[in-house]
C-alpha cells in the first residue's frame, strides 16, 4: 500500500523481485516462441513471423485499499487510474496503445452508480488515447478488484526495454517526482484538492514522450516510475547488469526529497541515452532532466551523491 511507501522498515529489496524471479523460472519461455520478451519488463513482447510490428502486452491490478480508496477516490478516478497504470507501461516501451480488456470484481457496496462512474473515468482516458475497450469480465467479491490488460504496438524490434543501457549512458527522468506521494499524504489528512492530489488521483501516462524517446532520442532503456525512483532504477540497473550514479532528481513542489526518491505512482518515465545522444530539456512542456550516469559495477547498485541508495520504493512483498 502507498502508506508503506516511505517507511524505514527493514529493507528487503529482494521481496517482489525474488518472487517474480521464481515465477519466471517456472514459466520459462520455450525456444522459438513468439514471445521474444517475457516476464520482467514493463510489457511482454509478442512477435509474429513476418510482421512489421511487435505487439506489447501488460496487465495490472487495481485493488480497493491498495491502489485506491473508496473514501478518497471517486469511481471516475478509480477507472482512470486502472487504465492509466497499464498505459504507462505501454508508454515505457515506446509503443502506441491499441486495445484493453478489463475484468472487474465488485464489492457489495459498489452499486450501479459506482460501476458507471468507473467506466466513465476509464473510457474518458481510453478515448483520448485511442485505446479500444475490447472485452472483460464482471464478478462479485469481498472488495473491488480490477485487472486490466493493455495491448500496444511498436515497430518490430524497436521497443524500449529495461535491459538496453550501457556503461556511460546518461540517466534521465521526466517531470518532477514525489507529487503522488505528497498528494496521497494530503488526501489522508482530508486537505483540500490541489495539484499533488490530482497527481495521485489522475496520473498521466507519458505515451507521446515514450514514442519520442524511442523514435527521436533513441533511448537505450526505459521504464515507468510506478514504485519509486530508488526501487525502479535498481530494477533497470539489474536488468542492464550495471550500477548507477545519480544526484537528487527534480522534486515536485511541496514534496520532500524522500518522497521524490522513494515515493511511488508518479508514472513519469525513467530512461537512459547514449552519452552523445541529444536529449532536449523538455518535451511538450514536460521537463527532461539528466540525473546521472550508468556505470560498470555491482548490478543493481545505485549511488546518490556517492552514497549507496537503498531501494526503499514500494514493494508488495517486503516484510514489515
Ligand atoms: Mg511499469
Amino acid at each position: 500500500m502507498l502508506s508503506h511507501m516511505l517507511s524505514n522498515e527493514s529493507v528487503e529489496p529482494q521481496g517482489e523481485l525474488a518472487q517474480i524471479d521464481r515465477i519466471r523460472r517456472l514459466a520459462r519461455v520455450p525456444r522459438g516462441s513468439s514471445i521474444v520478451l517475457g516476464i520482467g519488463d514493463d510489457c511482454a513482447i509478442f512477435r509474429q513471423r513476418g510482421a512489421t510490428e511487435d505487439l506489447v502486452f501488460t496487465t495490472d491490478m487495481l485493488i480497493e485499499d491498495v491502489h485506491f480508496r473508496r473514501k478518497t477516490h471517486r469511481p471516475e478516478d478509480a477507472g482512470w487510474k486502472a487504465l492509466a497504470r497499464g498505459l504507462s507501461d505501454i508508454a515505457a516501451m515506446g509503443a502506441a496503445p491499441r486495445f484493453c480488456l478489463v475484468s472487474l470484481a465488485l464489492a457489495p457496496w459498489a452499486d450501479s452508480n459506482w460501476v458507471n462512474g468507473f467506466y466513465r473515468g476509464l473510457l474518458r482516458l481510453a478515448h483520448r488515447e485511442k485505446t479500444v475497450l475490447a472485452g472483460g469480465d464482471l464478478a462479485r467479491a469481498a472488495m473491488v478488484m480490477c485487472d486490466i490488460v493493455v495491448c500496444g504496438s511498436v515497430a518490430r524490434g524497436q521497443a524500449l526495454r529495461r535491459d538496453g543501457a550501457h556503461a556511460g549512458d546518461g540517466i534521465y527522468v521526466s517531470g518532477a517526482l514525489g507529487g503522488s506521494a505528497l498528494g496521497f499524504s494530503r488526501l489522508r489528512l482530508n486537505k483540500r484538492a490541489d495539484k499533488a492530489q490530482q497527481r495521485h488521483l489522475k496520473p498521466e501516462p507519458r505515451i507521446a514522450l515514450g514514442r519520442f524517446l524511442r523514435g527521436k532520442v533513441r533511448a537505450t532503456a526505459a521504464m515507468d516510475l510506478s514504485d519509486g525512483l530508488s526501487l525502479d532504477l535498481h530494477r533497470l540497473c539489474l536488468a542492464s547488469g550495471l550500477s548507477a550514479e545519480i544526484a537528487a532528481p527534480p522534486v515536485f513542489p511541496g514534496a520532500s526529497k524522500e518522497q521524490a526518491l522513494h515515493g511511488g505512482e508518479d508514472y513519469e518515465l525513467l530512461f537512459t541515452a547514449l552519452a552523445r545522444a541529444i536529449v532536449p530539456g523538455s518535451f511538450e512542456g514536460l521537463p527532461l532532466t539528466r540525473i546521472g550516469t550508468m556505470r560498470k559495477g555491482r548490478p543493481g547498485a545505485v549511488f546518490l551523491d556517492g552514497t549507496p541508495l537503498p531501494p526503499l520504493g514500494y514493494d508488495h512483498f517486503r516484510k514489515p
